[in-house]
C-alpha cells in the first residue's frame, strides 16, 4: 500500500538518535539549542524555539502574544483541528472565516467582512504548503489591532513571491510568529515535535518560558517573591511569572531533527517533482481540478505538504468512498483533508457553529481528495498512482453514463 504521506528515515538519522541517546542527555540538552539555531539559520529568522508538538507551539504562541480568555481568534476552517483547538485550550474563542477558492486558504476579504471587535489574533494556515495571502491578511488584522500567527505546519521551508521579491515562511514581515510541525506526515520529522519562529525578542523570550511552566531563571527577568525574607536569589532561584505548559522536546528528537534538516532541501525538491508529474497527468481529466495557486510564480516555491485534487464525484457518477475504495484496491492510500473544523460536534455544541458558515470551505471539503505525496516515492509509485487515478475516473465515468 502506498500511503498518502510517509517519513523518510535513513541510517544517518538512526545514528544521530543513537548518539544523542548515549550522550547522557535525554530531555533538554545541547541538541535542542543546536536544532533551534540550525532551523533559525535555515529560515533566516532571529529566534526558533523547539517544542513537543505544533499544537503546543500554537498555544504558546497565542499566550506569548498576550491572547486572553474570552478573546476571539480567527482561523481557516480548512485545517487540522489544532489550528483552532489551540485557541480554545487557552480559553479564547476560536472562530472561522471562509477560504478563497484560488488557494484554499483564509480569504482576506471574508476576514475583513466578518471582523468582530473582540478578535485579537488571526491564525493563517498555509494549506498544502501554499502560503496564505499573508500581506493582505496581516493588513486586515493589524489595521484592527490584532496579531498574526502563521500556522505553517504544511509549509516547512516554503517561500512565496510578493512584489517581485521572494519571501521565506518564518521570516517575512506579515506574521508575528510562525509555527511548524515535525509530525511524521509533515515535510520533516522529529517523531512528534514543533517549532516556534519569530523575529520578535519579547515573543521569543515569552515562548521560551511558556515552554517550561512559565519559569524564568535569568536574574534580569526576576521580579521578586514579595517579602524581604525571600530576597536572597541564590543559584537555586527561579520564578514562575506566567502560567505555561510543559512542552519540552527531547534531545534525541532534536538530533533526528538536525539530521532531517540536512536533507530537507532534497525532500522539497522531490515533492515538487512529483507534484509536477501529477499536474501534467491530471490537468485534462474531466471533473477533476488540479491544485490551484493564487500566484502561478509560487509553483516553484511551494513546499507541497499535500497534493489535493478537487473531484466532482457526482458528475463522475461515483461517491468519494467508492473512489477511495477503488484506489485502495490498486494499493493506493488517499485521504480527505479537511472536514471544515467548525462542523465538528464539539465546535457546534460549544459555539453554536453549523453548516453554511463558510460555503467555500464546505464546497472544497465535498470534493477534496489527497493523493500520496512523500519524498521516498519511487517513479514506479508515482506511475502507479497516476494510472490508478486515471482508470478510476474512466471507470466511474463509464458506470455513471450507464446508470
Ligand atoms: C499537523 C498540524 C498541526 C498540529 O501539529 P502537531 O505537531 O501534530 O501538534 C497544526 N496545524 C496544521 C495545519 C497541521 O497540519
Amino acid at each position: 500500500m502506498i500511503p498518502y504521506g510517509k517519513q523518510s528515515i535513513t541510517e544517518a538519522d538512526k545514528k544521530a538518535v543513537e548518539e544523542a541517546l548515549c550522550s547522557g542527555w535525554l530531555t533538554t540538552g545541547p541538541k535542542v539549542s543546536e536544532f533551534e539555531s540550525a532551523f533559525a539559520e535555515k529560515i533566516g529568522a532571529k529566534h526558533a524555539i523547539a517544542v513537543s508538538n505544533a499544537t503546543a507551539a500554537l498555544q504558546i504562541s497565542l499566550l506569548a502574544v498576550g491572547i486572553k480568555p474570552g478573546q476571539r481568534v480567527v482561523t481557516s476552517p480548512n485545517t487540522f483541528l489544532a489550528s483552532a483547538t489551540s485557541a480554545a485550550l487557552i480559553g479564547a474563542i476560536p472562530d472561522f472565516c471562509d477560504i478563497e477558492l484560488t488557494s484554499y486558504n483564509l480569504c482576506p476579504t471574508s476576514l475583513a467582512n466578518s471582523w468582530q471587535a473582540d478578535t485579537k489574533a488571526v491564525v493563517a494556515v498555509d494549506y498544502a504548503g501554499q502560503t496564505a495571502n499573508m500581506p493582505a491578511i496581516s493588513k486586515v488584522a493589524r489595521d484592527n489591532g490584532a496579531v498574526v500567527i502563521e500556522d505553517a505546519c504544511h509549509a516547512v521551508l516554503g517561500e512565496f513571491e510578493y512584489q517581485d521579491k521572494v519571501h521565506q515562511v518564518g521570516n517575512h514581515p506579515w506574521a508575528d510568529i510562525t509555527t511548524f510541525s515535525f509530525h511524521p506526515v509533515k515535510t520533516m520529522t522529529t517523531g512528534e515535535g514543533g517549532m516556534i519562529v519569530t523575529n520578535n525578542d519579547e515573543y521569543a523570550r515569552a515562548a521560551k518560558a511558556l515552554r517550561t511552566h512559565g519559569m524564568v531563571r535569568t536574574p534580569d527577568d526576576f521580579t521578586g517573591l514579595g517579602d524581604a525574607q525571600f530576597i536572597e536569589h541564590g543559584p537555586w532561584y527561579y520564578e514562575m511569572q506566567h502560567l505555561g505548559l510543559n512542552a519540552r522536546i527531547t534531545d534525541f528528537q532534536c538530533a533526528l531533527g538536525l539530521s532531517q534538516l540536512s536533507r530537507v532541501d532534497s525532500f522539497l525538491e522531490r515533492r515538487r517533482e512529483i507534484v509536477h508529474q501529477y499536474n501534467n497527468a491530471f490537468a485534462n481529466l474531466d471533473h477533476v481540478q488540479i491544485p490551484e495557486l493564487r500566484n502561478q510564480a509560487d509553483a516553484k516555491f511551494t513546499s507541497w505538504h499535500l497534493y489535493t485534487l478537487l473531484v466532482d464525484f457526482a458528475a463522475l457518477g461515483n461517491t468519494r468512498s467508492d473512489f477511495m475504495t477503488t484506489l485502495g484496491n490498486h494499493g493506493i492510500g488517499s485521504q480527505v483533508l479537511y472536514i471544515p473544523v467548525y462542523l465538528q460536534p464539539w465546535f457546534r455544541n460549544t459555539y453554536g457553529y453549523g453548516s453554511g458558515k463558510c460555503p467555500n470551505a464546505e464546497a472544497f471539503y465535498l470534493k477534496a481528495l489527497s493523493l500520496p505525496l512523500f519524498p521516498s516515492m519511487t517513479q514506479a509509485d508515482v506511475h502507479t498512482v497516476i494510472n490508478a487515478v486515471k482508470s478510476t475516473c474512466d471507470r466511474a465515468k463509464h458506470q455513471g453514463s450507464e446508470a
